[in-house]
């Protein structure tokens, strides 16, 4: 991979050593299915609580917390979009997710950076589409910036390995 910034692994994102992970979360940010699950099992009952004090989060838009049981040190919580048809400013919304991340890591000092498929699971986005959005957000701010220093692309499928390494190997 050409750019040495980027990185991609299958593996379960609640394991990962790094300054934050990241959440694909829903507006309440109140813990749901999927890896927002995962995560709220994983970090214990004290992230619930402090995500009780954030008046949950719009959109497109994303919150950090401490990581509590993880070993990551903090928790950035996105809200993608709920794919319905492409035409519902699903694209721009994913875009900005990636762009707020890397705007509140950077904020925050954070150097290693790891980040689900946002949306793709139960949100139903497009894999190949939200990938490229992943890819091409994250490029363009670390053109800009010094950190993060590392952004992780953590899959889950073997199916969205093989869609990330296709697109990151161009
Ligand atoms: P969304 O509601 O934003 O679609 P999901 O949690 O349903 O969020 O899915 C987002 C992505 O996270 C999917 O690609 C899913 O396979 C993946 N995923 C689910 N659990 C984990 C985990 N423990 N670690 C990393 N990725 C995960």
């Amino acid at each position: 991979m050409e750019n040495r910034r980027l990185e991609l692994i299958k593996a379960d994102i609640t394991t990962l050593d790094v300054d934050a992970i990241v959440n694909a979360a829903n507006t309440t940010l109140l813990g749901g299915g999927g890896v927002d699950g995962a995560i709220h099992r994983a970090a214990g009952p004290d992230l619930l609580e402090e995500c009780k004090s954030l008046n949950g989060c719009p959109t497109g838009q994303a919150k950090i917390t401490g990581g509590y049981n993880l070993k990551a040190r903090h928790i950035i919580h996105t809200v993608g979009p709920v794919w319905s048809g492409g035409m519902h400013n699903e694209h721009a919304l994913l875009a900005s997710c990636y762009q707020t991340v890397m705007a509140l890591a950077e904020k925050n000092n954070l150097s290693t950076v790891a980040i689900p498929c946002i949306s793709t699971g139960i949100y139903g986005f497009p894999q190949e589409e939200a990938a490229k959005i992943a890819i091409n957000e994250t490029t363009r701010f670390l053109q800009k910036n010094k950190l993060p220093q590392k952004v992780i692309f953590v899959v889950f499928s073997d199916e969205s390995y093989k869609i990330y390494w296709k697109l990151l190997d161009q």
